[in-house]
Protein backbone atom coordinates (compact mmCIF):
# COMPACT_ATOMS: atom_id res chain seq x y z
CA UNK A 1 0.00 0.00 0.00
CA UNK A 2 1.53 3.65 -1.04
CA UNK A 3 1.82 6.03 1.29
CA UNK A 4 0.05 9.17 1.19
CA UNK A 5 2.13 12.14 1.41
CA UNK A 6 2.58 13.77 4.62
CA UNK A 7 1.86 17.41 3.64
CA UNK A 8 -1.20 15.75 2.04
CA UNK A 9 -2.10 14.29 5.31
CA UNK A 10 -1.72 17.15 7.24
CA UNK A 11 -3.16 19.53 5.07
CA UNK A 12 -0.51 21.85 5.16
CA UNK A 13 1.25 23.65 2.27
CA UNK A 14 5.27 22.26 1.69
CA UNK A 15 6.29 25.42 2.75
CA UNK A 16 4.28 25.39 6.42
CA UNK A 17 6.03 26.20 9.27
CA UNK A 18 6.52 24.30 12.35
CA UNK A 19 3.94 26.36 14.06
CA UNK A 20 1.80 25.66 10.98
CA UNK A 21 2.58 21.72 11.45
CA UNK A 22 2.09 21.46 15.29
CA UNK A 23 -1.61 23.56 14.83
CA UNK A 24 -2.50 20.91 11.88
CA UNK A 25 -1.45 18.01 13.44
CA UNK A 26 -3.37 18.73 17.10
CA UNK A 27 -6.51 19.32 15.22
CA UNK A 28 -6.15 15.97 13.74
CA UNK A 29 -5.05 14.41 16.84
CA UNK A 30 -7.35 15.65 18.61
CA UNK A 31 -10.11 14.46 16.13
CA UNK A 32 -9.21 10.78 16.08
CA UNK A 33 -7.01 10.40 18.87
CA UNK A 34 -7.95 6.76 20.42
CA UNK A 35 -9.49 7.59 23.50
CA UNK A 36 -11.90 9.80 21.51
CA UNK A 37 -12.93 7.06 19.21
CA UNK A 38 -13.16 4.41 21.14
CA UNK A 39 -12.60 0.94 18.88
CA UNK A 40 -12.50 2.93 15.36
CA UNK A 41 -9.97 1.44 13.71
CA UNK A 42 -10.49 3.60 11.06
CA UNK A 43 -10.09 6.49 12.91
CA UNK A 44 -6.85 5.19 14.31
CA UNK A 45 -5.08 4.39 11.34
CA UNK A 46 -5.69 8.14 10.87
CA UNK A 47 -4.08 9.11 13.88
CA UNK A 48 -1.42 7.16 13.11
CA UNK A 49 -1.14 8.68 9.51
CA UNK A 50 -1.30 12.19 11.11
CA UNK A 51 1.21 10.92 13.93
CA UNK A 52 3.62 10.00 11.18
CA UNK A 53 3.75 12.29 9.22
CA UNK A 54 4.10 15.01 11.87
CA UNK A 55 6.91 12.61 13.42
CA UNK A 56 8.88 13.35 10.07
CA UNK A 57 7.75 16.85 9.37
CA UNK A 58 8.31 18.25 12.38
CA UNK A 59 12.45 17.23 12.85
CA UNK A 60 13.86 19.36 10.53
CA UNK A 61 16.31 16.92 9.46
CA UNK A 62 13.63 14.05 8.40
CA UNK A 63 11.68 16.74 6.50
CA UNK A 64 15.02 17.56 4.83
CA UNK A 65 15.25 13.97 3.97
CA UNK A 66 11.85 13.55 3.17
CA UNK A 67 11.52 16.70 0.68
CA UNK A 68 14.27 15.33 -1.34
CA UNK A 69 13.77 11.43 -1.57
CA UNK A 70 10.24 11.08 -0.60
CA UNK A 71 9.19 7.97 2.07
CA UNK A 72 12.43 6.60 0.76
CA UNK A 73 14.26 8.87 2.73
CA UNK A 74 12.64 8.51 5.90
CA UNK A 75 11.95 4.78 6.43
CA UNK A 76 13.43 2.99 9.04
CA UNK A 77 15.05 0.53 6.91
CA UNK A 78 16.43 2.95 4.76
CA UNK A 79 19.76 3.86 6.30
CA UNK A 80 18.15 4.36 9.79
CA UNK A 81 17.26 7.98 9.58
CA UNK A 82 15.33 7.20 12.75
CA UNK A 83 11.51 7.02 11.04
CA UNK A 84 8.74 6.09 12.74
CA UNK A 85 7.91 3.08 14.28
CA UNK A 86 9.10 2.76 17.80
CA UNK A 87 7.05 3.13 20.48
CA UNK A 88 9.59 5.79 22.32
CA UNK A 89 9.39 8.03 19.52
CA UNK A 90 5.30 7.78 19.61
CA UNK A 91 5.27 8.84 23.32
CA UNK A 92 7.72 11.72 22.42
CA UNK A 93 5.23 13.74 20.30
CA UNK A 94 2.56 12.56 22.37
CA UNK A 95 4.26 14.22 24.80
CA UNK A 96 5.36 17.29 23.02
CA UNK A 97 2.23 18.10 21.56
CA UNK A 98 -0.26 16.59 23.68
CA UNK A 99 1.48 17.76 26.70
CA UNK A 100 -0.31 21.41 27.20
CA UNK A 101 -3.41 20.20 25.76
CA UNK A 102 -4.60 17.34 28.44
CA UNK A 103 -1.49 18.23 30.85
CA UNK A 104 -2.11 19.95 34.24
CA UNK A 105 -4.62 17.43 35.03
CA UNK A 106 -7.20 18.57 32.75
CA UNK A 107 -10.28 16.26 31.52
CA UNK A 108 -10.17 14.06 28.56
CA UNK A 109 -8.19 11.20 29.01
CA UNK A 110 -5.03 12.85 28.83
CA UNK A 111 -1.69 11.80 30.30
CA UNK A 112 -0.76 11.30 33.73
CA UNK A 113 -1.78 13.60 35.70
CA UNK A 114 0.43 16.90 37.04
CA UNK A 115 0.43 16.42 40.73
CA UNK A 116 1.40 18.94 43.47
CA UNK A 117 4.24 18.32 45.61
CA UNK A 118 3.95 16.92 49.16
CA UNK A 119 3.86 19.61 51.93
CA UNK A 120 6.66 19.19 54.46
CA UNK A 121 6.59 20.06 58.48
CA UNK A 122 9.93 21.05 59.69
CA UNK A 123 9.82 21.11 64.04
CA UNK A 124 11.69 24.30 64.81
CA UNK A 125 12.59 24.36 68.40
CA UNK A 126 13.24 27.89 69.69
CA UNK A 127 14.28 29.63 73.33
CA UNK A 128 11.57 31.75 74.79
CA UNK A 129 13.74 34.92 74.63
CA UNK A 130 13.77 33.89 70.60
CA UNK A 131 9.77 33.33 70.27
CA UNK A 132 8.91 36.51 71.71
CA UNK A 133 11.48 38.97 70.54
CA UNK A 134 11.70 37.08 67.14
CA UNK A 135 14.88 35.58 64.58
CA UNK A 136 16.16 34.61 61.60
CA UNK A 137 17.31 30.93 61.55
CA UNK A 138 18.97 28.93 59.47
CA UNK A 139 17.23 25.47 58.49
CA UNK A 140 18.72 22.60 56.94
CA UNK A 141 15.86 20.42 55.52
CA UNK A 142 16.28 16.82 53.00
CA UNK A 143 14.82 17.82 49.91
CA UNK A 144 13.63 15.98 46.95
CA UNK A 145 15.14 17.47 44.02
CA UNK A 146 15.22 16.39 40.35
CA UNK A 147 17.92 13.72 39.63
CA UNK A 148 20.66 15.07 38.18
CA UNK A 149 21.69 12.03 36.22
CA UNK A 150 18.38 11.70 34.19
CA UNK A 151 17.09 14.82 34.56
CA UNK A 152 13.99 13.86 36.60
CA UNK A 153 12.83 11.39 33.82
CA UNK A 154 13.98 8.51 36.11
CA UNK A 155 15.69 6.68 32.89
CA UNK A 156 18.98 5.30 32.23
CA UNK A 157 21.15 8.20 29.70
CA UNK A 158 20.37 8.05 26.18
CA UNK A 159 17.15 6.25 26.95
CA UNK A 160 13.65 7.35 27.40
CA UNK A 161 10.48 6.44 29.03
CA UNK A 162 8.15 4.58 27.47
CA UNK A 163 4.60 5.10 27.72
CA UNK A 164 2.97 2.22 29.05
CA UNK A 165 0.77 0.46 26.54
CA UNK A 166 -2.12 -1.02 28.96
CA UNK A 167 -3.25 2.59 29.65
CA UNK A 168 -2.16 4.35 26.65
CA UNK A 169 0.16 6.99 28.92
CA UNK A 170 -3.19 8.25 31.47
CA UNK A 171 -2.14 5.98 34.30
CA UNK A 172 -6.22 4.82 34.45
CA UNK A 173 -7.88 2.16 33.28
CA UNK A 174 -11.60 1.47 33.10
CA UNK A 175 -13.25 -1.11 34.95
CA UNK A 176 -16.88 -2.90 34.17
CA UNK A 177 -18.10 -3.74 37.69
CA UNK A 178 -21.78 -4.36 37.14
CA UNK A 179 -23.33 -1.25 35.73
CA UNK A 180 -21.03 0.70 36.31
CA UNK A 181 -17.48 1.76 34.93
CA UNK A 182 -15.04 2.18 37.41
CA UNK A 183 -11.30 4.18 36.45
CA UNK A 184 -8.91 2.56 38.64
CA UNK A 185 -5.24 3.32 38.78
CA UNK A 186 -3.12 1.51 35.93
CA UNK A 187 -1.72 -1.84 37.09
CA UNK A 188 1.10 -1.77 35.08
CA UNK A 189 2.78 1.50 35.50
CA UNK A 190 1.04 2.19 38.50
CA UNK A 191 -0.42 5.13 37.43
CA UNK A 192 2.69 6.54 36.29
CA UNK A 193 1.24 6.48 32.59
CA UNK A 194 5.29 5.52 31.41
CA UNK A 195 7.40 2.28 32.06
CA UNK A 196 10.89 2.59 32.43
CA UNK A 197 12.61 0.05 30.79
CA UNK A 198 16.20 1.04 31.68
CA UNK A 199 15.90 2.75 35.69
CA UNK A 200 18.74 5.76 35.93
CA UNK A 201 21.58 4.11 38.53
CA UNK A 202 21.57 7.48 40.77
CA UNK A 203 18.04 7.18 41.46
CA UNK A 204 16.75 3.96 40.57
CA UNK A 205 13.76 5.46 38.53
CA UNK A 206 12.23 7.69 40.71
CA UNK A 207 13.45 10.62 39.04
CA UNK A 208 14.51 12.33 42.62
CA UNK A 209 17.29 12.65 44.01
CA UNK A 210 17.92 13.48 48.18
CA UNK A 211 19.55 17.35 48.98
CA UNK A 212 20.27 19.44 51.75
CA UNK A 213 19.08 22.72 51.38
CA UNK A 214 19.58 25.18 53.89
CA UNK A 215 16.42 27.95 54.27
CA UNK A 216 16.68 31.48 55.92
CA UNK A 217 13.35 31.50 58.31
CA UNK A 218 12.08 34.62 59.78
CA UNK A 219 10.86 33.98 62.73
CA UNK A 220 8.25 36.90 63.72
CA UNK A 221 8.26 38.21 67.59
CA UNK A 222 5.50 36.31 69.75
CA UNK A 223 5.14 33.13 68.41
CA UNK A 224 4.02 30.22 70.68
CA UNK A 225 4.37 26.60 70.43
CA UNK A 226 2.12 25.35 67.45
CA UNK A 227 2.62 28.70 65.52
CA UNK A 228 3.33 27.65 61.89
CA UNK A 229 5.60 29.35 59.27
CA UNK A 230 4.74 28.66 55.73
CA UNK A 231 7.02 28.80 53.31
CA UNK A 232 5.41 28.85 49.61
CA UNK A 233 6.65 26.23 47.27
CA UNK A 234 9.99 24.57 50.08
CA UNK A 235 8.16 21.49 49.82
CA UNK A 236 8.66 18.18 47.43
CA UNK A 237 8.88 18.96 44.09
CA UNK A 238 5.75 18.15 41.90
CA UNK A 239 5.49 15.39 39.66
CA UNK A 240 4.95 15.74 35.78
CA UNK A 241 4.99 19.81 35.85
CA UNK A 242 3.07 20.23 39.09
CA UNK A 243 3.67 23.11 41.57
CA UNK A 244 5.99 21.91 44.65
CA UNK A 245 4.35 21.73 47.47
CA UNK A 246 4.61 24.28 50.92
CA UNK A 247 7.18 23.78 53.84
CA UNK A 248 5.47 24.59 56.82
CA UNK A 249 7.87 25.17 59.95
CA UNK A 250 6.36 24.08 63.38
CA UNK A 251 7.39 25.86 66.23
CA UNK A 252 7.79 25.02 69.45
CA UNK A 253 9.52 26.51 72.36
CA UNK A 254 11.85 25.49 74.90
CA UNK A 255 11.41 24.99 78.54
CA UNK A 256 12.64 27.87 80.05
CA UNK A 257 14.29 27.50 83.52
CA UNK A 258 12.56 30.65 85.00
CA UNK A 259 9.51 31.23 83.27
CA UNK A 260 5.94 29.86 81.75
CA UNK A 261 4.49 31.12 79.28
CA UNK A 262 0.53 30.88 79.12
CA UNK A 263 -0.62 32.94 75.58
CA UNK A 264 0.58 36.58 76.33
CA UNK A 265 1.40 36.10 80.08
CA UNK A 266 4.33 34.82 81.74
CA UNK A 267 4.95 33.27 84.93
CA UNK A 268 7.72 32.91 87.71
CA UNK A 269 7.67 31.59 91.17
CA UNK A 270 10.00 33.87 93.56
CA UNK A 271 10.94 32.37 96.65
CA UNK A 272 11.12 34.91 100.01
CA UNK A 273 12.13 34.59 103.16
CA UNK A 274 9.48 34.24 106.13
CA UNK A 275 10.80 37.31 107.55
CA UNK A 276 9.96 39.32 103.76
CA UNK A 277 6.68 37.77 103.99
CA UNK A 278 5.96 38.62 107.19
CA UNK A 279 7.54 42.50 107.74
CA UNK A 280 6.89 43.27 103.68
CA UNK A 281 10.24 44.06 101.18
CA UNK A 282 11.11 44.80 98.27
CA UNK A 283 12.27 41.40 96.07
CA UNK A 284 14.12 41.76 92.66
CA UNK A 285 12.60 39.67 90.14
CA UNK A 286 13.58 38.72 86.82
CA UNK A 287 11.57 39.69 83.66
CA UNK A 288 13.04 38.72 79.93
CA UNK A 289 14.42 42.77 79.60
CA UNK A 290 16.38 42.47 82.80
CA UNK A 291 15.86 42.79 86.87
CA UNK A 292 12.95 44.72 87.93
CA UNK A 293 12.15 45.55 91.99
CA UNK A 294 8.95 44.40 92.94
CA UNK A 295 7.63 45.69 96.44
CA UNK A 296 5.74 42.72 98.73
CA UNK A 297 3.82 44.30 101.41
CA UNK A 298 3.63 42.43 104.87
CA UNK A 299 1.57 39.76 105.93
CA UNK A 300 2.06 37.88 102.42
CA UNK A 301 1.28 34.65 102.59
CA UNK A 302 2.70 32.12 99.93
CA UNK A 303 1.24 31.72 96.80
CA UNK A 304 0.36 34.98 96.33
CA UNK A 305 0.32 36.75 92.65
CA UNK A 306 1.96 39.97 91.80
CA UNK A 307 1.76 41.45 88.61
CA UNK A 308 3.81 43.00 86.62
CA UNK A 309 1.89 44.69 83.84
CA UNK A 310 3.25 44.92 80.45
CA UNK A 311 6.33 42.31 81.19
CA UNK A 312 5.16 39.39 79.35
CA UNK A 313 5.05 38.86 75.25
CA UNK A 314 3.38 40.86 72.22
CA UNK A 315 1.00 37.78 70.56
CA UNK A 316 2.93 37.41 67.12
CA UNK A 317 -1.37 38.55 65.94
CA UNK A 318 -1.02 42.12 67.18
CA UNK A 319 -2.55 43.24 70.62
CA UNK A 320 -1.02 44.67 73.91
CA UNK A 321 1.54 43.08 75.55
CA UNK A 322 0.85 40.31 78.17
CA UNK A 323 1.60 40.50 82.01
CA UNK A 324 4.50 39.43 84.50
CA UNK A 325 3.17 36.87 86.96
CA UNK A 326 5.26 36.51 90.00
CA UNK A 327 3.96 34.28 92.31
CA UNK A 328 5.79 33.99 95.64
CA UNK A 329 6.52 31.34 97.52
CA UNK A 330 7.56 31.49 101.72
CA UNK A 331 10.67 29.41 101.92
CA UNK A 332 11.07 27.93 105.10
CA UNK A 333 14.85 28.75 106.75
CA UNK A 334 17.36 25.68 106.61
CA UNK A 335 21.14 25.31 108.05
CA UNK A 336 19.85 26.99 111.40
CA UNK A 337 22.15 27.96 114.13
CA UNK A 338 21.22 27.25 117.94
CA UNK A 339 20.93 31.05 118.32
CA UNK A 340 18.54 31.16 115.53
CA UNK A 341 16.86 28.02 117.00
CA UNK A 342 16.33 29.83 120.27
CA UNK A 343 15.37 33.40 119.04
CA UNK A 344 12.35 31.77 116.67
CA UNK A 345 11.09 29.31 119.55
CA UNK A 346 11.13 32.61 121.99
CA UNK A 347 9.03 34.01 119.26
CA UNK A 348 6.93 31.16 118.78
CA UNK A 349 6.05 31.17 122.95
CA UNK A 350 4.65 34.62 122.31
CA UNK A 351 2.40 34.04 119.25
CA UNK A 352 0.89 30.78 120.90
CA UNK A 353 -2.53 30.22 122.59
CA UNK A 354 -3.68 33.19 120.21
CA UNK A 355 -5.51 33.51 116.31
CA UNK A 356 -4.32 36.99 115.60
CA UNK A 357 -0.92 36.18 114.26
CA UNK A 358 -2.42 33.01 112.32
CA UNK A 359 -5.61 33.42 111.24
CA UNK A 360 -5.50 30.14 108.51
CA UNK A 361 -4.11 28.00 111.01
CA UNK A 362 -6.53 28.95 114.24
CA UNK A 363 -9.39 28.68 111.48
CA UNK A 364 -8.29 25.02 110.07
CA UNK A 365 -7.85 23.88 113.35
CA UNK A 366 -11.41 24.94 114.46
CA UNK A 367 -12.92 23.26 111.63
CA UNK A 368 -11.11 19.90 112.01
CA UNK A 369 -12.57 20.08 115.92
CA UNK A 370 -15.70 20.61 114.65
CA UNK A 371 -15.97 17.68 112.35
CA UNK A 372 -14.80 15.34 115.17
CA UNK A 373 -17.26 16.86 117.54
CA UNK A 374 -20.57 16.12 114.55
CA UNK A 375 -19.45 12.65 114.40
CA UNK A 376 -22.05 10.51 116.77
CA UNK A 377 -21.02 7.32 117.84
ZN1 LIG B 1 17.99 9.57 37.86
ZN1 LIG C 1 -0.27 2.30 32.63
Amino acid sequence: MSKRDYYEVLGVGKDADGKEIKKAYRRLAMKYHPDRNPDDSAAEEKFKEATEAYDVLSDDQKRAAYNQFGHAGVDTSAGGAGGFGGGASFSDIFGDVFGDIFGGGAAGGGRSRANRGSDLRYTLELDLEEAVRGTTVKIKIPTQVECHTCGGSGAEKGSKPETCGTCSGTGQVRMQQGFFSIQQTCPHCRGAGKIIRKPCKTCHGSGLEEEQKTLSVKVPAGVDTGDRIRLAGEGEPGQNGGPPGDLYVQVSVREHKIFVRDGRNLYCEVPISFVDAALGGELEVPTLDGRVKLKIPDETQTGRLFRLRGKGVTPVRGGTPGDLMCRVVVETPVNLTKKQKDLLRELQATMDGTADHAPKKESWFEGVKNFFDDMKF
